[in-house]
């Protein structure tokens, strides 16, 4: 079997990917959670795990520096990248990307201000409504941004909605439905296919659990 190297997400996908890989007979060998480190040994000598940003997942898999990664569909939509397969939609990490306005604000006519971390993801959808917006790229606490006045809108994940309503937001459009995702480096897949195809296939049945 070759070296292969499996690239999860950090934070709250790793916590549902853990027992998935544990199903699959995946195991690190060290608690990921309790160490400051970026890579892990498992109990496949041939198998080691990297512990990325999201955002980060589908670049190493992109190009070839992970075989395999684990990481959001949002952040897959965003990336817009190519050079991987999507095989496995893992059902983990469920929500969705929505857009979000003030609680109670009347539909704003004319141009939009739209403040998100999705800028891609955010130009195709008002784009594809025929709505003409300007993109405000920020890094975090996104929910800020329409009660300050920075944007009349954002786009954001939802879970619960528990996070907007305390921000004093409410939804208004579903953009896609989101939940972890295993891609696949393409040449990896031709050149270590059978060591890459029996760890999908391992992941796969843990899924149908
Ligand atoms: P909630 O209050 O349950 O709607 O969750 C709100 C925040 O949790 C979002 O703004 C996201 O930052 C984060 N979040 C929710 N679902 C996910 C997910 N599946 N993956 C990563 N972050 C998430």
């Amino acid at each position: 079997m070759t070296q292969i190297t499996l690239a999860l997400t950090k934070g709250r996908i790793l916590k549902e990917t853990l027992p998935l890989l544990d199903q699959a007979g995946i195991e690190p060998l060290e608690d990921i959670f309790s160490s400051r480190k970026l890579v892990f040994e498992t109990n496949r000598p041939k198998l080691r795990l990297l512990i990325l940003r999201g955002s980060d997942v589908a670049t190493y898999v992109q190009f070839g520096a992970a075989d395999i990664g684990v990481a959001g569909k949002d952040l897959l939509l965003e990336h817009q990248g190519d050079g991987y397969y999507e095989p496995l939609d893992l059902g983990i990490a469920r929500c969705k990307l929505m857009t979000a306005v003030a609680k109670g604000a009347p539909s704003h006519q004319g141009r939009l201000r739209v403040a998100t971390k999705y800028v891609n993801i955010a130009r195709k959808f008002y784009a594809e409504q025929g709505r003409q917006a300007d993109l405000i790229k920020l890094y975090g606490a996104m929910e800020l941004a329409p009660i300050l006045e920075l944007a009349h809108e954002i786009v954001d994940i939802v879970d619960t909605g528990n996070t907007l309503k305390a921000n004093g937001l409410e939804v208004r459009d579903e953009i896609a439905d989101i939940s972890a995702r295993l891609i696949v480096n393409k040449a990896a897949m031709k050149t270590k296919f059978s060591s890459i195809q029996s760890i999908v296939d391992a992941i796969g049945q843990a899924v149908e659990l």
